[in-house]
């Protein structure tokens, strides 16, 4: 551009303008040309700085659009690729977005919930998580937080929570997240402890009594075999009975230990049905009592069975037990012995009492469940032991408010 105007200046003076020549001097033009180098130079001085600045906050502005990129897409990635559930509410609860982690663990899909206020917790627990809401929206957080949520089928599990609200950048809240873990095995083996200590206090409590029970007991069986040696008592039949029922008492103390303790069982081969209609004697007096009227469908007779009649004795107690408790009074229980395929001796006992609930028959044997305020909640849990150690099933069939069908099936031996 320098070098152009010169030329430009020159030829304008020496062809156009003529008039001006003589009035030019050398120095002039030497003055006018070192000028114009000068201001060149600067100008070139200033194009080659601007270039380096334009270039330098290229450069920058790139770097931080790229840092920004990269910072977003590890948060996505984060968010993606997170073991906990993770899902952010508005402030009317309905659901902003949720991970792959959340769709995992409630069953709900992205698409099915995003904008709707899906169920997340369990009913019972629906006041404590509105209060847990308001919380949040008053700017408060939870850390750590253990409650019951609700699957997309339905089903409960034990989570553990961390709730925190969202603030924009004038410090006001615009949505909350909630971190969610499943905890269900965590819950699971604490019970599992517990129960074990559980089953630990009660074998020593059982060891202590069982000295202390036992003494008396042979005081009691000693007198009563006395009776049972005079021939002349009227009462040869009660006498007996009792004598059986001491001998079961014992069994009853060793069964105790028997949690603590693996035992091994003696088996031999027993009449079942004296076995079901000694009980039944033994408890006419209270059936009468309550009003409870008992029926028996003998279908069959003298089955034999291998293995320890005292403890099919206690199965039996311990399901008439059940019974009478749910009928109260009034009522009727019914006993139906048949022989099944298999080689099967099937004892069924139906009431007409309160029946069960589901979730009572799934958990009826397990050890200390119990619906009645002085239940022991052992009862089914040994029954089931000893009818497995015989190689026989129990099974039960109950409908709430219609009554409970109990049937023990034992392999029956040849006579
Ligand atoms: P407990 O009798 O000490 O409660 P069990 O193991 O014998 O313990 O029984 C467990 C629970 O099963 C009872 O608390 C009761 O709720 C339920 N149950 C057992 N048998 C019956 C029955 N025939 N009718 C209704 N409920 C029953
Ligand atoms: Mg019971």
């Amino acid at each position: 551009m320098f070098i152009v105007t010169l030329i430009q200046i020159i030829l304008l003076i020496e062809y156009r303008y003529t008039i001006f020549r003589d009035s030019i001097t050398d120095t002039d033009i030497a003055l006018f040309t070192i000028i114009l180098f000068i201001v060149a130079i600067i100008g070139f001085m200033q194009t080659v700085y601007i270039n380096n600045s334009w270039k330098k906050m290229e450069t920058h502005s790139n770097s931080l659009e790229k840092a920004f990129l990269s910072k977003e897409a590890y948060l996505n990635l984060f968010f993606e690729n997170a073991k906990d559930s993770i899902a952010v509410f508005d402030l009317e609860n309905k659901i902003i977005t949720v991970n792959p982690a959340f769709e995992k663990l409630y069953g709900w899909k992205k698409r099915e919930c995003i904008g709707k206020a899906v169920p997340l917790v369990a009913p019972e627990y629906i006041n404590l998580a509105k209060e847990r809401c308001n919380h949040l929206l008053n700017g408060g957080s939870f850390d750590m937080l253990e409650s019951k949520d609700m699957r997309k089928d339905g089903t409960y599990f034990d989570a553990q929570m961390t709730l925190s609200p969202i603030f924009d950048y004038n410090g006001k809240i615009i949505a909350t997240s909630v971190i969610t873990r499943d905890i269900s095995y965590k819950k699971e083996a604490e019970k599992l402890i517990i129960q074990s200590e559980k089953l630990k206090a009660i074998g020593e409590i059982a060891a202590g009594v069982a000295h202390e029970v036992r003494n008396p007991l042979t005081v009691i069986s000693g007198f009563v075999q006395m009776m049972n040696n005079d021939k002349s008592s009227p009462y040869a039949f009660y006498t007996n009975l009792i004598e059986a029922e001491i001998d079961r008492i014992n069994l009853i103390i060793s069964e105790f230990l028997v949690l603590s303790k693996p035992h091994a069982m003696q088996p031999k081969v027993f009449k079942i049905d004296k076995v079901i209609s000694d009980i039944l004697t033994l408890y006419q007096p209270e059936l009468q009592l309550k009003n409870i009227e008992l029926i028996q469908n003998w279908n069959t007779n003298n089955m034999m069975i291998n293995g320890d009649a005292n403890q099919i004795k206690q199965v039996i107690i311990n399901i008439i037990k059940n019974a009478v408790e749910a009928i109260e009074k009034d009522g009727n229980i019914s006993v139906t012995v048949e022989k099944t395929a298999n080689q099967f001796c099937s004892i069924c006992f139906s009431d007409d009492g309160g029946g069960m609930e589901k979730e009572v028959v799934e958990h009826i044997f397990k050890p200390f469940y119990t619906t009645k305020t002085e239940g022991t909640g052992l009862g089914m849990m040994i029954s089931e032991k000893i009818i497995q150690e015989h190689e026989g099933q129990i099974t039960i069939d109950s409908e709430y408010g219609k009554g409970t069908s109990i049937t023990i099936k034992l392999p029956y031996v040849d006579n």
